[in-house]
């Protein structure tokens, strides 16, 4: 008996002549995601297999597979030869481990793709269901709602099996060309990141810090936050960016209510500027419509006139509750709430425009030459290759 894990994925599946190139990706993925566990991995007719992983290192192993995106899900499978009697054994110790976890019970599920297997799905059903009955005294069936499903597959070996763990959905990281996360310290920046590698976009990322009103904690905590998305997103390489000079200036020579959104159309100019030397094709940010007076609809339109990359807000329409559900599943909301100031919210107007024109911001911003001071932060910003 072999101790398999027997991965599906998704949406791959609807891909017509360039699918090879996906399922490609995700393999390599998955190898760079088990590395260190002795894993070696094979793609056959639709579904991965990984073997070699030692038993104590399996949990371990569907851990970091739920991290992968492009992975539908993960059966630790126990494989023999296709022989009745070996499928029996199988599943004879399947049953042990979930009756241990406190299923009672139970239904048999057969899928057959070796036709040339002389039993046929049903046959192994009911004579699997019969055998357990037997081994197994307290067991019953129940074939609406069964606390385990017992499953059986017929390929180039038998594969048996109870679980099936979630992975995170999505396409392979790297299907989708490079994107620039403007990441801050606070829940939002991470999720909207993550949202877009889930889709197999390669993330870049930003950070603008207001040394000395901001501390080297709030800076150390984005660096974190930046650890927690490469779990999932890969290596990503972080730009920290000194934004204290930039934000002095329009707080001295700029209309007080309009100092955040212009704090937000300079983010986006630098931004942009470092995506295109880093190979990024669109910028991403978190913000969501109408949570705060800079992502009013009027306010987004202000600050997405400042870049001609497209923005991607893969929150826009989610509640501040939905978001912070995802935070919470992805492990980033508890750093996100510590309590370090953002540049954001050291120079918070009392009175934010709530619906700034385009042609209006556009003349505050060029009351002030700010390309020298653009200039400056781009040559003295810190880059740091995040794992
Ligand atoms: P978050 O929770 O991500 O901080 P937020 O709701 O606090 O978002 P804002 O502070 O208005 O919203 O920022 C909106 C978006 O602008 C953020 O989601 C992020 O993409 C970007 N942003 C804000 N502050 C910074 C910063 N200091 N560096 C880089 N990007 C930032
Ligand atoms: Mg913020």
């Amino acid at each position: 008996m072999n101790q398999v894990l027997l991965v599906r994925y998704g949406e791959i599946h609807l891909k017509g002549l360039n699918r090879p190139f996906f399922e490609r990706k995700l393999l390599d993925n998955i190898r760079a995601a088990l590395a260190g566990l002795d894993a070696a991995v094979r793609f056959d007719q639709g579904r991965i297999f990984v073997e070699g992983v030692a038993a104590e290192h399996v949990e371990e192993a569907c851990l970091r597979l739920t991290r992968v995106f492009g992975v539908h899900s993960i059966s630790p499978a126990l494989a023999v030869e296709k022989e009745y009697t070996a499928v029996a054994a199988a599943a004879e110790s399947v049953m042990e481990a979930s009756m241990k976890e406190g299923g009672r019970t139970f239904k048999c599920f057969c899928r057959r793709a070796d036709k040339t297997f002389p039993m046929d799905s049903q046959q192994i059903d009911r004579e699997l269901g019969h055998d357990m009955l037997e081994r197994f005294p307290e067991l019953r069936v129940d074939v609406r709602e069964p606390q385990i499903k017992l499953c059986v597959e017929i390929r180039d070996r038998a594969f048996v099996y109870a679980r099936e763990i979630m992975g995170a959905g999505g396409m392979p990281t790297g299907t989708a060309g490079r994107a620039m996360l403007l990441i801050s310290g606070g829940i939002d920046s991470p999720v909207a990141g993550y949202m877009m590698a889930r889709r197999g976009i390669e993330l870049s990322a930003i950070h603008f810090y207001s040394y000395p009103y901001t501390s080297e904690r709030a800076r150390d905590k984005v660096v974190k936050l930046t650890e927690l998305l490469a779990r999932y997103a890969g290596p990503v390489k972080l730009h920290l960016v000194p934004f204290t000079e930039i934000q002095l200036a329009i707080y001295d020579r700029c209309p007080p209510k309009e100092t955040t959104i212009l704090m937000r159309r300079l983010m986006m100019r630098i931004a942009e500027r470092v995506a295109e030397a880093d190979g990024a094709r669109a910028l991403v940010t978190g913000e969501a419509l109408g949570q705060v007076a800079s992502q009013t609809l009027e306010s987004l339109c202000v600050t997405d006139d400042a870049a001609d990359m497209p923005v991607f807000r893969p929150l826009i329409a989610f509640d501040k509750d939905d978001i912070v559900n995802v935070a919470k599943k992805i492990g980033t909301f508890e750093t996100s709430i510590l309590p370090y100031e953002d540049c954001c919210t050291v120079f918070v107007p009392a009175h934010p425009v709530t619906r700034p024109s385009v042609a209006g911001l556009r003349a505050s911003e060029a009351a002030v030459d700010f390309s020298e001071m653009i200039e400056k932060a781009r040559a003295e910003a810190e880059v740091l290759e995040v794992n």
